[in-house]
């Protein structure tokens, strides 16, 4: 579906959803204003907990919706949020294959890049090409591991300490952690 197509069939769902009151326009408009005022910060603060605190670290990669309903009280509704921790050995990138499911809670709007079907192609063909021109370039020995989203499920990317950082403390990391660190396109530096 193109993205005409999927605007013009979410407004014709919309129109329903208020004509038989499920919903107010009011309330589309304040969920629309919530989602842009969310913006990668709160990812990168759930990130920078997990780097402090290996017992939440292991709730987030245990149930990712819970864990940062915990962290941040925000509500998630039913989305099921999935963790993906990059480790030595394997790299992690998050893509939507489809239309542009992203982990919005926690990194507000999506880049256009992202909603881009030359995105949603070659990451999937190429990732180490799409890495490479992101700036990452992965040593040989890692495995990239592509995960597609779906309108019920939303991935992120929990990216390495970077490990000259240990003289910081967790809000200070937390400014390292990048959106595109947690889409997988990036990885945080003390120079980022
Ligand atoms: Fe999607």
């Amino acid at each position: 579906m193109s993205d005409r197509e999927f605007e013009a069939l979410e407004a014709a769902f919309r129109e329903v959803l208020v004509a038989r009151g499920i919903v107010t326009d009011a309330e589309i408009a304040e969920r629309v204003e919530v989602l842009y005022g969310r913006t990668p910060e709160l990812g990168a603060r759930v990130v920078a907990r997990a780097w402090f605190d290996p017992a939440y670290k292991a709730r987030l990669l245990a149930d990712g919706s819970a864990a940062v309903r915990e962290l941040l009280e925000i509500d998630i509704g039913t989305l099921k949020l999935v963790v993906v921790e990059n480790v030595p050995g394997v790299h992690n990138v998050i893509v939507c294959t489809l239309c542009s499911c992203y982990p919005r809670m926690l990194l507000g709007v999506p880049p256009d890049w992202y909603k881009s079907v030359t995105y949603r192609a070659r990451v999937v063909r190429d990732p180490r090409g799409v890495l490479k021109e992101f700036g990452v370039a992965l040593p040989p020995g890692v495995a990239v591991r592509v995960h597609d989203s779906t309108a019920d499920m939303r991935y992120i990317v929990l990216p390495a300490r970077p490990p000259d950082s240990e003289h910081l403390d967790e809000a200070a990391c937390a400014a390292l952690v990048t959106r595109d660190a947690m889409i997988g396109l990036a990885v945080p530096s003390l120079g980022s």
